[in-house]
């Protein structure tokens, strides 16, 4: 089939490599004009990992990113340990693939370098796309040409224009965070790099979360509260000893954040769970469909789980009634999963900034008993997420 994609987020170009890879004929549209812009971190759990093995890249994200030994829940203001997962072999062994955690931009360029390989051209920078058709599988960009295929994803992230043509118009909702983030360089053996591993700090009504995204350079992002937010997109610049006055008294991180030049701030933002994904011969994946709260660090990886799922549902070649079937079972496959990670990313948020003492200890302590003394009971808990779901290749 020809299937035009828009938006070459990380959701659209795993579709986008998972159906080349299947035989379909891709054109990919971007309206950045170079891709990767954003420099942010980004965890990969096993899940996505799989996923990335299974599109032939998992080698290249694990070499450009690293492989943290463990999670590390701690109290934001004395550094103490909470809770450890252990990640590594042990994470090998039990769900089939490690967890990774990168640079956003060298993941982009890692599946784009694949699908130039697999299909050069694929990718179109720099084009808008501003009208879409689902009944005829049409779109216009904004510089007027008319593109036609057999099937439009809609990869558009949260505020995604293909949505809005198939459902009509419906705003996100703030959520009451605002995440800053920064990339901190450390240098070797610097008392401000936050220890080895992923790290969580938690406190009331804010959190933080640590972790080495290339070598010596730390992936920050610091969640706080607010009633209001008004400003849109991700790069909005903050200021630095704002940053650090909301995090004043939690020293590990003050430490870091005084390492931190140019934090950017924005509001996050959710939606209600939709009722479909797809209508006609238009479908949406990612974001633009079920939109994720970054405390389960999993909205990456329900895309890239997005893009292969359709990948292995599309027919090679189809008339629009074979294409609406595939597409009405990859909603029914697919949905259940992504709600139960928007419903657990929601909850750790919550759970996260919990003010009062006596319900953090009521919460924490058995688990961090249960962590220290059966690990992989803790484990467990992550086998539904982790190891695997419908459409997700299985644990080798
Ligand atoms: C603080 C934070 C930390 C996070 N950490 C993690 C993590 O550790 N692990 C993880 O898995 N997830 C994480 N996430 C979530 C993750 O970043 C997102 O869920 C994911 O990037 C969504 O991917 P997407 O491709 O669906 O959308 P996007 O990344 O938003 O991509 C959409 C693309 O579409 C393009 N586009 C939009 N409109 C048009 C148009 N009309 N025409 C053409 N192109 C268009 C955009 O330019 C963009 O490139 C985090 C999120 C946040 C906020």
């Amino acid at each position: 089939m020809r299937i035009l994609i828009i938006g070459a987020g990380i959701a659209g170009l795993a579709a986008a490599l998972a159906l080349v890879r299947k035989g379909h004929e891709i054109q990919l549209i971007e309206r950045a004009d170079t891709l990767g812009e954003v420099g942010a971190g980004l965890q990969l759990g096993p899940n996505a990992m799989r996923v990335l093995g299974a599109l032939g890249v998992a080698e290249a994200v694990t070499a450009a990113g690293h492989c943290p030994q463990a999670i590390t829940l701690r109290d934001g203001r004395t550094a103490r340990p909470i809770l450890t997962v252990p990640l590594g072999d042990s994470a090998l062994r039990r769900w089939g693939a490690r967890y990774v955690a990168l640079h956003r931009a060298d993941l982009v360029a890692i599946l784009g370098a694949a699908l130039e390989a697999a299909q050069p051209g694929a990718l179109v920078t720099g084009r808008t796309v501003d009208q879409i058709d689902a009944d005829t599988a049409t779109v216009v960009t904004s510089d007027g040409q008319t593109m036609n295929a057999d099937l439009i994803i809609g990869a558009d992230g949260i505020h995604s224009r293909v949505r809005t043509a198939l459902f009509g118009a419906d705003t996100a909702r703030f959520t009451g965070h605002v995440a800053w983030r920064a990339l901190i360089a450390v240098a070797k053996d610097d008392p401000a790099a936050p220890p080895a591993g992923v790290g969580a700090w938690l406190g009331p009504r804010r959190h933080a979360v640590t972790y080495r995204v290339r070598p010596g350079l730390i992936n920050f992002v610091g969640v706080t509260e607010q009633t209001d937010w008004r400003e849109e997109g991700w790069n909005l610049p903050g200021d630095p000893a704002r940053l650090r006055a909301d995090f004043a008294g939690w020293d590990a991180i003050t430490r870091l954040l005084a390492r931190a030049e140019q934090p950017l701030r924005w509001g996050l933002h959710d939606r209600k769970p939709m009722r479909a994904w797809h209508r006609g011969r238009a479908v949406l994946i990612g974001d633009a469909c079920h939109p994720m709260l970054p405390f389960l660090a999993q909205g990456a990886a329900m895309g890239i789980e997005d893009g292969f799922a359709l990948g292995e549902l599309l027919p090679i070649a189809g008339d629009s009634a074979a294409i609406e079937a595939a597409l009405a079972r990859f909603f029914v496959l697919r949905q259940p999963r992504t709600a139960r990670v928007q419903a657990n990313a929601r909850a750790n948020g919550v759970d996260f900034h919990e003010g009062n003492p006596l319900a953090t200890l009521a919460m924490r302590l058995p688990l961090g008993r249960a962590a220290a003394t059966r690990p992989d009971a803790v484990m467990a808990r992550w086998d539904w997420l982790y190891g695997g779901g419908p459409l997700v290749p299985a644990r080798p």
